[in-house]
């Protein structure tokens, strides 16, 4: 089973009296366990896939599968719950809370969920040590390089075990070394834990070291 399929996903925006195709029939499978770099110039359309991917927004036409399971007919309550447990979502830059440590920052969104202090820290604790961070566990966000905050919201985005991470160029602003660095972290978890990720860059060196590389041409997807 796919972790996201888009069939034949459209998304069109109003535009003075016309309207502006940004996706014609996008389609897309990605794997468990599969890191898909999705590279395109400004304005083509990434952010609108990743929208699309994330329950964000509904197709124009189309639909998105997250595990099997069609989106479209479903309410926004049960998209809501999808996106809560089965996605997560990591930016270019971290959103993390700059109050709270590293490890209170991984544990929020288990403590949302509705899971216990104890075993949130435990598995917090057990993500950062994933990501090399057990030296940094009670660190708040503003005593971090920018590699270590990034590789604290991936930790966040999978704190719940998702099955497909979004995520929309976290290395944006990083030097070519340290996001290297950020993605063998990356990189370790999707191979240990089964994740399925897409992964927009802008950097071609980080992209060829993916499983596959796809890119937007008139409203379509395909491999490159
Ligand atoms: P990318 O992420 O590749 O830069 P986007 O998906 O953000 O591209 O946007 C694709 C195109 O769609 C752009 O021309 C953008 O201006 C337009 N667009 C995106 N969102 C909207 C919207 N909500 N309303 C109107 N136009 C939009
Ligand atoms: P557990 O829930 O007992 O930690 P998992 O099957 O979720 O077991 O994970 C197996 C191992 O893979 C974990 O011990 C953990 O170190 C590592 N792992 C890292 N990130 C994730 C993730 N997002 N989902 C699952 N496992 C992960």
């Amino acid at each position: 089973t796919p972790a996201l399929r888009l069939v034949g996903v459209e998304r069109h925006y109003k535009e003075g009296s016309g309207k502006l195709s940004i996706l014609t029939g996008a389609d897309l499978a990605i794997y468990p366990g599969e890191i898909v770099a999705l590279v395109a110039p400004s304005g083509a359309g990434k952010s609108t896939v990743l929208h699309m991917a994330g329950l964000l927004e509904r197709p124009d036409g189309g639909d998105v599968e997250i595990g099997g399971r069609l989106a479209g007919s479903l309410g926004d309550a049960d998209r809501t719950a999808i996106r809560r447990l089965e996605i997560g979502f990591v930016y270019q830059f971290h959103h993390l809370l700059p109050e709270f440590t590293a490890l209170e920052n991984v544990m929020m969104p288990q403590l949302i969920r509705g899971l216990g202090r104890k075993e949130a820290a435990r598995r917090a604790a057990e993500l950062l040590a994933y990501m090399k961070l057990e030296a940094r566990v009670t660190h708040r966000p503003s005593e971090l390089s920018g590699g270590e905050q990034q590789r604290v919201a991936i930790a966040r985005a999978v704190a719940n075990a998702p099955r497909l991470l979004l995520a929309d160029e976290p290395t944006g602003n990083l030097d070519p070394k340290t996001s290297h660095y950020v993605f063998d972290a990356l990189e370790a978890l999707v191979r240990a834990s089964g994740l399925a990720a897409l992964f927009v860059t802008h950097n071609m060196e980080l992209a060829e070291r993916m499983d596959r590389r796809i890119t937007l041409e008139a409203g379509k997807i395909v491999e490159f």
